[in-house]
């Protein structure tokens, strides 16, 4: 159905940034981590790519169900299972509506967020992937709060996926491998978070 396809449209336009970045992911993370990001997010994107090719369910909630399975079988490391249950709970909060609102978007990104927290166990300021997408949620739920389009408050989230993610060079990481690394990541962003204001970006400009 019309709703399927936007989703496979959109999602394309992610997978193709993050192949586009996996270079840049592999570097910030060799800087600061295992140097897998980039090729773990990359048969992320591959596997979205192959399971959207077929037939799918024509809700969002389903589709969102989908995203999760396939990113919980193809993405190693520490990110696979978070990003799995980021689209678990978005799913959730999308199964309650027939025809899902900004509004309802914007529960289901918060409910990511906490999901992550909850599964990983990290909080804003330890240096993640939480450092770019929770202030992402918060700027795209204010936006849409105060009466904003979707093409704005998207535009909002990247920016404030942007800063977040450009803030944790200055944090102490409290969380996965970087912590180990203490003081000596100093000046180098969170992978995680930049590969957020990568992803995002790409979704927010297919609808600008
Ligand atoms: P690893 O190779 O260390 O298993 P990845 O390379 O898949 O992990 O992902 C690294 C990114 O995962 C980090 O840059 C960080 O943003 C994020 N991350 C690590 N631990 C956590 C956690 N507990 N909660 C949220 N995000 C985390
Ligand atoms: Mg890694
Ligand atoms: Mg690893």
């Amino acid at each position: 159905g019309p709703k399927a396809r936007r989703f496979r449209h959109v999602l394309g336009a992610i997978s193709h940034a993050i192949r586009v970045q996996e270079a840049r992911l592999t570097t910030l993370d060799q800087a600061v981590g295992d140097g897998d990001l980039g090729f773990s997010l990359r048969r992320g994107a591959d596997a979205l790519d192959k399971a959207f090719a077929g037939n799918l369910p024509a809700d969002e909630a389903s589709l969102l169900r989908l995203v999760s399975q396939t990113l919980r079988r193809s993405i190693g490391g520490t990110s696979g299972p978070l990003y799995a249950i980021a689209a678990l709970r978005a799913s959730e909060v999308l199964r309650k509506t027939n025809d899902p609102s900004a509004h309802a978007w914007a529960e289901a990104l918060t409910a990511s967020c906490t999901g992550i927290s909850e599964l990983g166990g990290a909080a804003r300021g330890d240096r993640t992937m939480l450092d770019a997408l929770i202030p992402a949620a918060e700027a795209f739920s204010g936006a849409v709060g105060s009466g904003a389009p979707v093409s704005t408050a998207l535009a909002q989230a990247v920016t404030a996926a942007r800063q977040g993610a450009a803030a944790t060079a200055g944090m102490t990481p409290r969380k996965g491998r970087s912590s180990y690394l203490g003081d000596r990541v100093a000046g180098h962003p969170d992978p995680g978070a930049e590969a957020v204001a990568i992803w995002l970006a790409a979704l927010a400009h297919e609808f600008s």
